[in-house]
Formats: C-alpha cells, structure tokens, sequence
C-alpha cells in the first residue's frame, strides 16, 4: 500500500516535470494568471522574452510585470491604476475569464527588458481553464513586432504601387493562378467599366475576354494569355479586344507576365491600353491612300483605267504571257464622228456618251479583261489567256452592243476597232503599234467595224 502510493507520488512528479517540460518549451510567452493577474506560472519563453525569471514574475502583483502600450508611468509599472480600464492585458484576461473562452487581440505592449521600458507588437490570446474549483486565465503573448514590420513594409509598398498604378495612362489588372482578379488600377476600370470591387475574385477571361473581335466565343481552353501563364511565359499582342461591362467590344493592345515565386505561377499581371484611335487613324490613311491610288490610276470623267494603269497591266501581262507561254491581245477603239457628237449636242452631251459607253463596254467584257481610256474618244481593252481570233469576235460583241444602243436624244453612235495579239519578240510598243494600225484600217474602212491585225509571221 505504501509503495503504490511511492508510486502514484513519482509518477505524478514525472507528469508534473514533463507537463512543465512541455509548457517550457512552447516558443510564446505563456502565463498562468488568475483574474487579478496575479501570475501563477511563466515558461521559459516569458522569461526570456521579458528577461526576468520565474520567481521574480511570481512574486510580482497583479497588473506589475505587464504593461500595455497605455501604461504610461516612466517607472515602468502600470501607471494609471492596476485597474486602468485601458489596459489591455486587464482586458483580454476580463474578456476570457467573462467567457470562458478564447480572446485573441493584436497590441502593442511595453515590457521592462534590461532595466528598460521597450515597447514591442504582441499578438495576446486569452483563454480561460477551470481546475480545482478554480479559474485560471493562459496568457499568451506572441511577439509579432517582425511580422508587424514586415507587414508595414509590405503595406507601404503596396500603397506606393497602388499611387504608382492609379496615375498610369495604362490598364493594369492581377491575377491570381486561376485567373481570378486580385486588383485592378483605374484606368483598367475606366476603360472596361468595371470597378475593381465588382470584379474582385471574379474569373477575368468570363468577364471581359469571353469572345473574339467577330463575336465568335472565345474560350479560356484557347486563350493565349492564359496558355502563356500556364507555360510560364510573357505574352504580347499588337491587337485584341475587351468586352466592356456594356458590351461594347474595346480593341486593345496587352502584355501579360507570369508572376512567379520559386518557380511557381502564382498568377499573372497585365498591363493593356486601347488602340481604337490608332486603329482609326489607321483606317484613315488606309483609306486615303486608296483614294490616292484610285486617282491616280482612274480616269476621272468615265472611272475606268487611266492610261498610265493600262501601260503597267500591259507591261506585267507581257511578262506573264512570254512567261508562261499564254496568249494576250489588246483591243483599240475610237467613236466615230465623236466631234459631230459635241457640235451638235454640246460638251456635255458628248461626255454622257463617253460614260454610257464605257457601261456597255465593261458590261460586254469578261472578268480577267481591263478597259483604259487611253484618250479623248478613244480606248483600250487588255486580254490575258485570249487568242487574237476570240478576241476579235469579243469586239465585235462590243461594237454591236454600242451600235444597238440608243443614247438618250442622239440615237445610234458607233465605234471603229483595231484588235491584235502578243507575238514572240513583242514589246508593249509593237503590239500597240500594231493594233493601233489596225484601228486606223478599221476607219479607212469605213469605221464601224473591227480589223484584226495579225503578227508580222502569220
Ligand atoms: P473619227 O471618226 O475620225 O474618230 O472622228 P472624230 O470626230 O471622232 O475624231 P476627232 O479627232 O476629229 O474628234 C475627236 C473629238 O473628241 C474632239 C474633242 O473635242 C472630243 N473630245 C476629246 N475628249 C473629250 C471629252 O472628254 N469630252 C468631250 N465631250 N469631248 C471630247
Ligand atoms: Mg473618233
Ligand atoms: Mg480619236
């Protein structure tokens, strides 16, 4: 009987011993006080963390060893009262006891560390135990002052790039690696309409890169600023588009960058501004240089060829027919008795001719061929793949169709042809020449019909 209770002693010594083992080795400050703060027990962390030991912090009253930032008392100890209603510490420790439960506070605390009053951030957490009929409250106190720095860092670098990103003429959004927002500058908000709360842990490729410039969907599976987060890679494009929150399409130009943290993708940021006004100054000039280009090969008064755009088609036709062997004739026409038409009818009558017969002419034609006005009252037709008798035949086609035709108040107007074809050896001068001897034959003739001059070999 007496050793079983030697037993039980030891063994609850060795509970005792390793209890306290473990409670001495818990990296925060621990205390064990009562309502009063009156400490109990303190690890070894405490100890350290407030470099006092054991018993001087037993033998302390309440509210003596630990301070909050209110304390104010140059001596170091509480000064207001040991019942200061500021006092955190008085606070949380009332808090837990009240609840009997867990009371969790950020402070900032002061502690007498080597004879000196230092004030440090603390993370306090109170929980009340029961035991032995008794209430106890466990203090606990982290200190945080490195993590409160760091977060103050991190806090201050953030507002800088916030400042930084809110005056940028440049969209700017972040994500995180499932493509949801993080953040997003103003101008990003002014040019899609969103606001960055509205959009906040929302997916961004559903909201604003869900289709493509025609409308077709556009999905996240295809996406090349996705593929290139995925593949860890910088992506650059000169032209896409946004859909705002209104629906409008927004054309745009992005750069997206992977945003990587040992080695990893933890998610992307982007920056895009909009391009609809170069893209319309774009259109602008595409469309003056159109013009200019038609002017300069258009004849004004007809709006077929001039004879400066015939004379290139001759000369690249000519290339391609000795080239690939292929057959290419010309066909020179001039109205008859045109002078009679202007003396007659006037000027202005004479050019409603020149325009109702070019309609005809060109309505005659097949697709590949091409009508000039090579002068006055005269024209040219280019060929390509047509032998010299088809050609022949297709002026004829055109004679007809202009001799059938009644221009409005002066009846029949006829035309005299001269038609030829490329021969070996030709240059644009000779088959002109030649063709423009046939149409001179085709006048003597009697105009109103077409001569067809064949190469000098035939
Ligand atoms: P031919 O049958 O021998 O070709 O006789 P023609 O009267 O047609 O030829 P001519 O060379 O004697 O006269 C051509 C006329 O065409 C003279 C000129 O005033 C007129 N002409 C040239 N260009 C234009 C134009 O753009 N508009 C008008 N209305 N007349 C023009
Ligand atoms: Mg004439
Ligand atoms: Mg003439």
């Amino acid at each position: 009987m007496f050793n079983n209770d030697r037993t039980t002693t030891q063994e609850l010594l060795k509970k005792a011993g390793f209890l306290q083992g473990v409670f001495d080795a818990m990296p925060a400050s621990v205390f064990v006080v009562d309502s009063d703060i009156r400490i109990f027990n303190v690890n070894t962390a405490a100890t350290r963390m407030f470099d006092m030991d054991r018993d001087a912090f037993i033998s302390k009253k309440g509210g003596e060893a630990l301070h909050c930032v209110n304390a104010l008392s140059a001596a170091g100890g509480c000064g207001k009262s040991a019942h200061c209603s500021d006092c955190i510490i008085r606070n949380s420790v009332r808090q837990a006891s009240q609840g009997l439960n867990v009371f969790r506070i950020p402070t900032a605390m002061r502690a007498q560390k080597h004879g000196q009053i230092e004030e440090e951030q603390f993370m306090i957490t109170a929980s009340a135990i029961s035991y032995d009929k008794e209430s106890f409250i466990i203090l606990t106190l982290e200190d945080v002052t490195e993590l409160k720095k760091t977060q103050k860092e991190l806090e201050q670098t953030a507002n800088k790039l916030n400042i930084i990103t809110s005056v940028l003429g440049e969209g700017v959004y972040v994500l995180d690696a499932g493509g949801a927002l993080t953040f997003m500058n103003p101008e990003a908000e002014r040019l899609l309409g969103w606001t960055e709360k509205e959009l906040l842990g929302k997916n961004i490729h559903e909201v604003i890169h869900f289709q493509r410039a025609d409308g077709t969907p556009l999905p996240a599976s295809e996406c090349p600023v996705f593929k290139s987060i995925s593949s860890n890679a910088c992506y650059r494009v000169a032209e896409d588009v946004f859909t705002r929150k209104d629906g409008e399409l927004v054309p745009i130009a992005l750069v997206s960058t992977p945003i990587c943290d040992d080695g990893k993708v933890k998610g992307s940021v982007a920056a895009f501004h909009d391009i609809s006004e170069r893209k319309r100054v774009q259109e602008a000039l595409k469309n003056a240089n159109l013009l200019l280009e038609r002017q300069a090969t258009t004849d004004i008064l007809t709006g077929v060829f001039n004879r400066l755009k015939f004379n290139d088609l001759l000369d690249a036709e000519l290339q391609r027919a000795v080239r690939q062997g292929l057959p290419l004739s010309v066909i020179m026409f001039d109205i008859d008795h045109f002078k009679r038409i202007n003396d007659t009818f006037g000027h202005h009558a004479g050019d409603s001719v020149l325009k109702e017969l070019t309609c005809i002419v060109r309505d005659t034609l097949r697709k590949y061929d091409s009508l000039a006005r090579w002068g006055g009252e005269e024209f040219v037709v280019l060929s390509p793949g047509n032998t010299l008798e088809n050609t022949r035949l297709l002026a004829e086609r055109i004679r007809h169709n202009i001799e059938k035709h009644s221009f409005a108040g002066m009846g029949v107007v006829t035309s005299s042809f001269g038609v030829s074809a490329f021969a070996e050896g030709d240059d644009a001068d000779a088959l002109l020449q030649r063709v423009d001897g046939a149409l001179y034959k085709a006048k003597n003739s009697g105009r109103n019909r077409v001569e067809a001059a064949f190469c000098p070999a035939e």
